[in-house]
């Protein structure tokens, strides 16, 4: 199913992220979980703010920044959210916390949209390490090759 979708558009997020909740719900009966899973498993792309705003400034537009993601139009992707390294703690904290529910919704938001965006773009799996991604100055080029080369493909059409 996954190579029918060429993108990781956001509908697709709110309906996975839905789905997960829903299992979620069905296994554990915890409200606080499935609602924290799907807000994570949507909001966690906000992240793609911080590297937006930082590159093209104030004031924000929405319609230009939504055109900008979608055509891989930033140089440096911080990605924050993105990453191996923000799961593990979610994971030790979930766990140091007794998995606390609406802790292990995020944990589980955060990670199964990762994980989609991940076999998505067919990208290595250290494009998703933050400490990687920070030893190439995220850049976009050398961090999102795949990705990269799509942009090129797009232009030349
Ligand atoms: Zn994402």
């Amino acid at each position: 199913m996954l190579k029918y979708i060429t993108e990781m558009k956001p509908q697709y997020h709110v309906a996975s992220s839905a789905l997960v909740a829903g299992i979620l719900y069905l296994l554990f009966k915890s409200w606080s979980m499935a609602l924290s899973c799907v807000l994570s498993g949507i909001f966690i792309d906000i992240d793609h703010v911080y590297d937006y705003a930082k590159e093209f400034g104030f004031p924000f537009k929405v319609r230009d920044f939504i055109n900008t993601v979608y055509s891989n139009g930033i140089s440096r992707l911080t990605f924050v959210f993105h990453s191996w390294e923000i799961l593990l703690l979610l994971g030790i904290i979930a766990w140091v916390t007794n998995w606390t529910p609406w802790i292990v919704g995020i944990f589980i938001g955060f990670g199964h949209h990762i994980v989609l965006d991940k076999l998505n773009n067919g990208e290595r799996l250290r494009t998703y390490s933050f400490v990687w991604r920070w030893g190439k100055q995220f850049k976009f080029e050398a961090t999102f090759p795949n990705d990269a080369k799509k942009k090129m493909r797009n232009k030349v059409k």
